[in-house]
């Protein structure tokens, strides 16, 4: 490791407040599915910012539409009406079920307005006292005060509470449990349609069906959190596509800015005109640039042979990943829908992320034992191929 390097790491330890892990190396430049360290080694990127950067690094559609709209507009009021933020919500409606859009800087932010629309809409439709939630075990919306109370991890961090109330959570893919919870007052349920953070778990269609027709029955808002697998993730551009049913709110984030800072509540009406003026808000959200980014990123997601290619890329990346498992006995399962995959380890996890890093590849952990691979959605064969052997490698260097 050169000096520079170890004086990056040294100073980001003393300045930065540490709550993820540091890692051993700092990333300098990325272009495609590959990024550059500042001691010049390359590494295939299988993390992508964490199912973030869905067209890859330095992609000239983005790099032109940050250049383009910087020079114009960066910021305007969060009243103001920008063409950007017109277009960028136009993509989402054109090409989804909902109807209208709150734009929000990041999935965290995108969650808590779920939150309160449901909450809201349950006070005006159903009384005040109807203000319960269902979420679910494994579940993970993010770290805000609302998105943690949502999180099951929560109680592992009581730290940090008392938490939000009236929350229950129930087993995933159960409907039973979910009878069990609910109630009068529940208002809303809240569900990943494939579980993230919770080790890559996707909900069946059966129980997203049952799902769909308990809240139905019962007057009950149905929000998917789609925020990291919306925008083509999953092999088609939401994941409630592969499960027969819509929901009534959705999360997004994460792929829908490939890296530029931007999240989205989108809503059917009459969900959508809960929040009202004065109701909810941020200053930067929605703002020119990071509107007219997040449309030019969807511009090419939409491209009508653009998901075609992530059902390839997908199947392609299960397949060698099957023929791996298929020789060694330290791959337990391998779950997951589309460049979204989940494979369970035998060996010890954090080592082989680390084995990978040092074999030039990056990923992440998703639960206790599961590599997470989330590749650019650009990614090609060869680029599959290559990070499989390097998987199949690092196993084998592995006790
Ligand atoms: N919901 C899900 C399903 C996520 O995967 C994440 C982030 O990993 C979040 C919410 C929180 O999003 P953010 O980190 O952008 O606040």
């Amino acid at each position: 490791m050169s000096a520079r390097t170890q004086d990056l790491i040294a100073a980001a330890q003393e300045l930065l407040i540490t709550t993820y892990a540091v890692q051993p190396i700092a990333l300098e430049s990325g272009k495609g599915c590959y990024v550059t360290d500042t001691d010049g080694k390359r590494y295939l990127d299988f993390a992508a910012g964490i199912a973030v950067a869905s067209l890859g690094h330095a992609h000239e559609v983005m790099v032109k539409a940050i250049r383009e709209q910087a020079e114009k507009l960066i910021v305007a009021p969060p009243s103001y009406t920008t063409a950007p933020k017109v277009d960028c919500a136009r993509i989402i409606i054109e090409n989804s079920c909902f109807d209208q859009v709150f734009f929000t800087n990041s999935g965290t932010e995108a969650i808590e307005a779920c939150l309160k629309t449901a909450r809201k809409w349950a006070y005006d439709n159903k009384g005040p006292a109807c203000n319960e939630i269902i979420a679910f075990r494994k579940s993970f919306h993010g770290r805000s005060y609302g998105a943690a109370s949502l999180t099951e991890k929560r109680h592992v961090q009581p730290y940090f509470g008392p938490y939000l109330s009236g929350i229950h959570f129930a087993e995933f893919n159960d409907i039973e449990s979910v009878k069990k919870l609910l109630s009068a007052n529940t208002a809303a349920i809240f569900i990943e349609p494939v579980q993230g953070e919770g080790g890559i778990n996707p909900a069946t269609p059966v129980f997203m069906k049952a799902l769909r027709k308990l809240c139905d029955e019962n007057k009950i808002m149905l929000v998917f959190d789609e925020i990291q697998t919306g925008w083509g993730r999953t092999g088609k551009l939401f994941a409630y596509q592969h499960m027969g049913v819509e929901p009534d709110i959705s999360a997004f984030a994460k792929g829908m800015g490939s890296g530029f800072p931007i999240g989205a509540m989108a809503a059917k009406k009459p969900y959508s005109q809960v929040l009202t003026v004065g109701s909810h808000g941020s200053t930067y959200a929605g703002n020119p640039l990071a509107t007219a980014v997040s449309a030019a990123v969807r511009g090419e997601i939409v491209k009508h042979d653009f998901i075609e290619h992530v059902q390839k890329s997908a199947a392609h990346l299960k397949e060698k990943l099957e023929e791996v498992q298929r020789k060694s006995n330290k791959i337990s399962a391998i779950r997951g829908l589309g460049l979204l995959i989940g494979v369970d380890v035998t060996v010890d996890i954090k080592k082989l992320l680390r084995g990978l890093q040092g074999n030039g590849l990056l990923a992440t952990q998703a639960g206790d034992a599961t590599l997470r691979l989330t590749p650019p959605l650009i990614v090609k064969e060869s680029e599959v191929d290559e990070a499989v052997d390097i998987l199949e490698r690092t196993l084998k260097e592995l006790p």
